[in-house]
């Protein structure tokens, strides 16, 4: 279905008045034949293939273009035929190495034995619903000298402006022009491609009788992995060490996307700390069209701390550990001081249990109007 605007219309229809004028004469109407498609095409102002305006003289002027025939034998006119989109669902390791993968597909092939005629003559009707326009338009009156026209495809042939008689129907197609076929497409995934990254196949969609065969795309779409995360070209790992490997190195294999066995160390006498990053250059992800290049991989440590220690244990570490800042105060600040106790909190549940509370003491101030003024003279 196609929607004009108003006043784009309204010009148009002027325009069309004057064409018609002039194509009614024979010998103008030869020059118009040759020429007149790309004027009028320039007047509607939209992109080539956007509209056609030989649906608008032919619904407009009761059937039958003015430029000849009627609407079946409009051979120039090339409408494109819908894009089909495909997901394509691919794991990292497959974005990481390159892959190719074969996929069966049914289609709309234009039928070989008619070559999309639908008739065993080649003959065809016109289309009485539409008079062979193949669409059928309906005017709205908006205000005076103003109109809103909707077009859209005429129902009974399904836009194509014709019909076939029954005896002469095509017996492969059984008339409709297509027939659907297998068609096995090898879509390669080069190294690097992003999530969401588009794969076109020009010309692999449907095909239909007059039209300019659409695309067949498919979008890659990066399944989850379990431990790498990808940002653009770089590769993200998350990595848990022991308290002991943070404060006195640590190894650990890493098996990276192409299955590759990484030794990642630390250096000797370095300390990791809880939450820091360290990166490994050219082992993140090769970059698209220049797979010899790489990013990042990033590995964010965590560290375990132990949940208590001995005080044998203790002992054994200040003794080796920098000294306690608390072992510097003297006896007499510690007299002047007040004991307390610290107790364990899980500080988000606590934060969210703070908030509903004050949200539950906000919603009913809302509902007692006066409950604001109260807690005010009680603090008084
Ligand atoms: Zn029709
Ligand atoms: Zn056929």
């Amino acid at each position: 279905m196609c929607l004009w605007g108003i006043s784009v219309w309204f010009e148009f229809f002027k325009e069309l008045a004057q064409a018609y004028e002039v194509l009614s004469d024979p010998e103008k109407r030869e020059i118009y034949d040759q020429y007149g498609e790309d004027a009028l095409k320039e007047g509607m102002g939209g992109g080539p293939g956007a509209h056609d305006p030989f649906d608008i003289f032919s619904s407009f002027f009761g059937g039958g273009s003015p430029f000849g025939g009627g609407g079946s034998s409009r051979g120039r006119r090339q409408r494109r035929g819908e894009d089909v989109i495909h997901p394509l669902k691919v794991s990292l390791e497959d974005l990481y190495i390159g892959t190719s993968k074969k996929l069966s597909l049914s289609r709309n092939m234009i039928c070989s034995k008619c070559s999309g005629k639908g008739s065993k003559s080649g003959a065809s009707m016109k289309c009485s619903g539409c008079q062979g326009s193949g669409m059928k338009v309906s005017i709205r009156h908006l205000g005076p000298s103003m109109i809103q026209q909707m077009q859209h495809p005429c129902n009974e042939c399904k836009g194509t402006g014709e019909t076939i008689n029954d005896k002469d129907r095509c017996p492969q197609c059984k008339g409709e022009k297509v027939v659907q076929e297998k068609k096995v497409l090898e879509v390669i995934v080069e190294k690097g491609m992003q999530n969401g990254q588009k794969i076109t196949f020009p010309g692999e969609a449907d095909e239909a009788p007059d039209t300019v065969t659409g695309d067949i795309v498919f979008i890659l779409q990066q399944k989850e992995h379990p431990k790498f995360k990808r940002k653009g070209d770089d590769l993200f790992v998350e990595h848990t060490l022991s308290l002991t490997e943070a404060l006195c190195g640590f190894q650990f294999v890493l098996t990276h996307l192409d299955g590759r066995q990484l030794l990642i160390k630390s250096n000797p006498g370095e300390v990791v700390k809880p939450d820091q990053y360290k990166a490994i250059n050219d082992e993140g992800m090769p970059m698209y069209q220049r797979p010899f290049m790489k990013g990042k991989l990033y590995i964010h440590f965590t560290v375990d701390f132990p949940d208590s220690l001995s005080p044998d244990q203790c002992k054994a570490l200040v003794a080796v550990l920098p000294p306690k800042t608390s072992s510097q105060l003297t006896d007499m600040e510690l007299d002047e001081c007040e004991e307390t106790t610290l107790h364990d909190v899980n500080i988000e549940e606590e934060m969210r249990r703070k908030q509903s509370q004050a949200q539950e003491a906000y919603d009913e101030d809302e509902e007692m109007p006066g409950g604001a003024q109260r807690v005010q003279c009680a603090q008084q």
